[in-house]
């Protein structure tokens, strides 16, 4: 080999080196965040996008860039994180907007709202629909700055310790259900209940609640809610694709360095479409251990769907009425929805069809022989 190239190669590479290390020390300042999650450690996949993300950040800027990440009660309580954030306690926090629901129904459009979006149709509200842009300006009043990160999938109806066959089995149930569904369900006689994720089991086993949702299979079987409930319903349809949130206090946001602002927002991409494709591939083998150990799947039948619907409809109606917020950011999603809906229909909906029933016709088939 020509040692005199590789010289002239290798000390072009020093040279570059040597101008840029400096410049670099200049302008990269050390900061340190620390970051409030409201889930607990053992949710591996929706506690673990925060985390992601902290080792993203990390990586891209030589370690200069610092977020702890604590869970849920560590150092603010899970349903408190919101607040922590707005006034500052912590510069950054992970949840799911539908939490704060309590404040103001609109939070909920940014995670999920009962018969809103699919996965897909929500990451394109955002990205692309005009969504970002309103919950950017609905969460600027709340002194924070929002990013999605993270989303589960449609998840699961939930356990039920008895069978729900008609609307009328739903009047006086008292289930485990976060967000909006629960104004939803009260229409039609349930007593919806919010209950953290560590306490739901001890509810169901001792019949102080009769069914809880939590989000699917693989989160599920790690609660064990199927040894306290045979049945397992589905789908939620209050969680078509619910969005998880990164919340960053403004001022602090607007503090960072452009680089900076850059990098998270980036890793926060990442670990939004890594949690998705973590579930799809944990949830089918979760499901099938689940339903190998005797719990018995049903769907929630279409009358059930529909009365819920209409329900659904009532509550939106009623809310946009006297919330001109939620109004501002309902009515344009809405339009949204039922355009995605109809597009759905086409393409995606009849290969879907086609693909889960070529699935069960081969399942069917080794027993056909027989
Ligand atoms: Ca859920």
């Amino acid at each position: 080999m020509e040692r005199r190239s590789f010289l002239k190669k290798a000390s072009v590479g020093l040279a570059a080196g040597a101008i840029a290390a400096p410049a670099i020390a200049q302008t990269a300042p050390t900061v340190k965040w620390r970051l409030a999650s409201s889930f607990p450690k053992s949710l591996d996949t929706i506690y673990g996008a925060a985390e992601l993300v902290s080792k993203r950040v990390a990586a891209a800027t030589n370690g200069k860039f610092q977020i702890q990440v604590f869970a849920g009660g560590e150092i603010v309580p899970g349903f408190q994180v919101l607040d922590a954030v707005k006034d500052g306690t912590v510069e950054i926090g992970h949840s799911a907007s539908y939490y704060f629901v309590g404040k103001d129904p609109t939070f909920a459009i940014d995670c999920a709202i009962p018969f809103g979006l699919n996965s897909r149709q929500q990451t394109a509200w955002m990205m692309h629909g005009g969504g970002l842009e309103l919950m950017r300006e609905f969460f600027k009043e709340y002194n924070i700055y929002n990013m999605p990160c993270g989303n589960t999938g449609a998840q699961m109806g939930g356990w039920f310790r008895k069978e729900i066959n008609t609307v009328a089995d739903l009047k006086g149930l008292k289930m485990r259900i976060a967000g909006l569904a629960g104004n939803v369900l009260a229409k039609l006689g349930v007593i919806a209940q919010q209950i953290p994720g560590g306490d739901i089991y001890p509810a169901l086993e001792k019949g102080t609640i009769d069914a809880a949702e939590w989000v699917g299979p693989y989160d599920d079987e790690k609660l064990g809610f199927n040894k306290v409930a045979k049945y397992y319903y589905y789908p939620a349809w209050w969680e078509g694709g619910p969005q998880l949130s990164m919340y960053v206090n403004h001022k602090q946001w607007d503090s960072l360095p452009k680089d900076y602002q850059a990098i998270l927002e980036a890793a926060c991409w990442e670990a939004h479409v890594d949690m998705q494709a973590k579930y799809d591939v944990k949830n089918p083998p979760a499901l099938k251990r689940l339903i190998g150990g005797g719990t018995q799947l049903r769907p929630f039948s279409n009358a059930i769907m529909a009365a819920c619907y209409k329900a659904a409809n009532e509550f939106y109606e009623e809310t946009a009425a006297k919330n001109a917020k939620f109004k501002k950011i309902y009515e344009p999603w809405k339009k949204f929805r039922d355009e995605e809906i109809q597009w759905f229909s086409i393409a995606e909906g009849r290969f879907d069809d086609f693909m889960q029933a070529a699935a069960r016709a081969a399942q069917r088939a080794p027993a056909k022989k027989k």
